[in-house]
């Protein structure tokens, strides 16, 4: 009787816990990166055959609340190869149904927005517009290309930049004329500020830079990371050099230097045919989780996940980069030490 009395007293002195509402999580968001998409030549072949070179990254990419690649080509029916660059790329407005299923927005800051002119970049705004696809770092003017994508998912507001630095210029956006956002220091930093300012929990710059198939970043794209970082950036993440190139962390922020190609053909070795897909954990206080996925793409640029192999990852508290196997999740160094 006693121990029933005991029992009845203990479930009593619970009941007010009980009964308390539970504290609202707090609010988190997962967001990947993917690197160069460049629908034209192979990958535009296989959509117009009714493929889809996305359909291997599906699941992968259907795990996150939201998704953001590089869109390297203009996508239009307008305009003219310029006469002054060796590469150019054109793709077929139909390919933006295959890039609606898979991606919530795209960066146009990059060298081959511009490559069938001015005209055929503002073509390519008007599909994505229409096709319901967000776009950033490009615009119909200096402001608009310097407009952040903002993310609003889960009670957090994240704001993404999106700068080109590779040549032509002539690609830049001015007062009144379209093009893409270009990284000059002065402007990067005035935008973060007003990013914050304009209530950004959390500001990513997401560069297009670096030389091409360097396997480690340039001195430029170090300081220009830690000068975004000092300016406020909760991490950098780039494209551009067709190669990845490493992670490090700056002030316990993370800069994830080259994703590589995502889709993109003509390539032959296995350096410049292997890309990552980058999945972050955010919340309020910033990054508490990430990690790289590699793709492998074929002789079409149609990437596919690696199933073997290691690639960087990290866990709160920041400062290390750990490596992952694929479906690996990052553990907490700090954690694990003090067992
Ligand atoms: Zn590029």
């Amino acid at each position: 009787m006693k121990k029933r009395i005991a029992a009845f007293a203990a479930l009593l002195l619970a009941l007010p816990l009980l009964a308390a509402p539970a504290p609202a999580p707090a609010p988190k968001v997962s967001l990947i990166l993917g690197g160069d998409l460049m629908l034209d030549d192979g990958p535009g072949r296989v959509i117009a055959a009714g493929g889809d070179p996305l359909a291997g990254l599906s699941d992968f990419l259907g795990s996150a609340d939201y998704r953001i690649a590089n869109l390297e080509c203009p996508v239009a029916t307008t305009g003219e190869a310029l006469a002054s660059k060796i590469f150019t790329f054109r793709a077929q407005p139909a390919v933006l149904d295959i890039v609606k299923k898979r991606f919530d927005a795209v960066s146009l800051a990059n060298n081959h927005a511009g490559d069938y002119g001015k005209q055929a970049f503002v073509e390519t705004i008007s599909h994505l517009d229409a096709k319901g696809i967000a776009h950033f770092g490009g615009g119909r003017n200096l402001q608009e290309a310097h407009a952040p994508l903002w993310i609003t998912r889960n009670g957090l507001r994240i704001a993404v930049l999106a700068y080109n630095e590779f040549k032509p210029r002539s690609f830049e956006a001015g007062p009144d004329w379209p093009g893409v956002a270009w990284s000059e220091d002065s402007h990067v930093v005035a935008d973060i500020r007003a990013a914050r300012r304009a209530g950004a929990d959390l500001v990513i710059p997401f560069m297009h830079w670096g030389w091409e198939r360097e396997p480690e970043p340039s001195a430029r794209q170090r300081t220009l990371a830690r000068i975004m970082i000092d300016a406020g950036a909760d991490l950098v993440v780039g494209t551009h050099p067709h190669i990845t190139q490493g992670a490090e962390y700056y002030k316990g922020k993370l800069i994830v230097y080259s994703l590589g190609n995502l889709v993109f053909d003509s390539f032959k070795s296995d350096e410049l045919r292997t890309g990552w897909l980058l999945r972050l954990e955010l919340d309020r206080k910033g990054l508490q989780s990430w990690t790289t996925r590699a793709v492998f793409m074929d002789e079409d640029g149609v990437p596919s996940l690696k199933t073997t192999g290691t690639t960087p990852c990290g866990a709160a508290p920041h400062g290390r980069i750990a490596h992952c196997a694929p479906n690996q999740r990052p553990t907490t160094p700090e954690k694990r030490n003090q067992r």
